[in-house]
């Protein structure tokens, strides 16, 4: 069955600089991912995998070319729709957690749903089921200095998804985990995704768990392709 196209990049230039000094991170880019699939960014530092997943993420602008969101050409789109398409479609993970550092693992990722306005008790019992799903309901009450680094990066993989996004973009999430860990968490991630049909773009250098994505790809002459 062929899955919905919830993020496409076509034909996107990304450029740095101006005069002379124009360094072409993405040069008539294309690129797809569907609904329900896990695909990895494999690609050296310094090529543009962070570039990438802030186009796709809305934060920063193409220079040339169009992204879709879900079907709507996002380019043209005024700021606060823009902002809204962020909150609601998109789950950012990073290589730090960046959790708030004065609240519990449960209240952290209870934030962004009291944002977008659901009750305490519909926040509450949402996080404690992704905290579920992430194999760490035992640390709920735990502030994020209490917690492990792996502990840490579940925390911030279910505040990512807390108003379930379409797309959960992650910038080398494992990054600073050890391999074990780092397999222990993408287990959790890759259950999670399974289980809400998410789509997910990971940027990693970790060639086993590339491995184990659905479709790995890569940056290269500008263009991104699979391998
Ligand atoms: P990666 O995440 O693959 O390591 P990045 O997307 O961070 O790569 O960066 C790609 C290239 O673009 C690098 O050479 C980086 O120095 C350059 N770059 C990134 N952001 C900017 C910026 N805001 N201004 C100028 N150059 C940038
Ligand atoms: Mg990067």
């Amino acid at each position: 069955m062929a899955r919905k196209t919830v993020l496409k990049l076509a034909a996107v230039d990304r450029q740095y600089g101006q005069g002379e000094q124009v360094l072409s991170i993405l040069k008539n880019a294309d690129f797809e991912l569907r609904a329900g699939e896990i695909v990895a960014l494999v690609a050296p530092s310094g090529t543009g995998k962070s570039t990438l997943l802030h186009l796709a993420g809305l934060l920063e602008h193409p220079d040339g070319g169009e992204i879709y969101i879900n079907g709507e050409a996002c380019g043209g789109l005024p700021d606060d729709r823009r902002t809204a398409i962020r909150r609601g479609d998109i789950g950012f993970v990073y290589q730090f957690h960046h959790l708030l550092p004065e609240f519990s693992a449960l209240e952290n990722i209870m934030m962004p749903q009291l944002i977008s306005g659901l009750s305490r008790k519909e926040a509450k019992e949402r996080a404690a089921q992704l905290l579920d799903y992430m194999r760490i309901g035992h640390r709920a009450d735990h502030r994020p200095a209490e917690l492990s680094g792996g502990e840490q990066q579940r925390v911030a993989i279910a505040r990512a998804v807390a108003n379930a996004p379409l797309i959960l973009l992650a910038d080398e999430p494992t990054g600073n985990l050890d391999p074990e860990t780092a397999s222990y968490v993408f287990d959790a991630l890759e259950a999670l995704v399974r289980q809400s049909g998410l789509a997910a773009l990971i940027a990693t250098h970790n060639h086993e768990l590339a491995g184990r994505m659905d479709r790995r790809v890569t940056i290269e002459g500008g263009k991104i392709r699979e391998f």
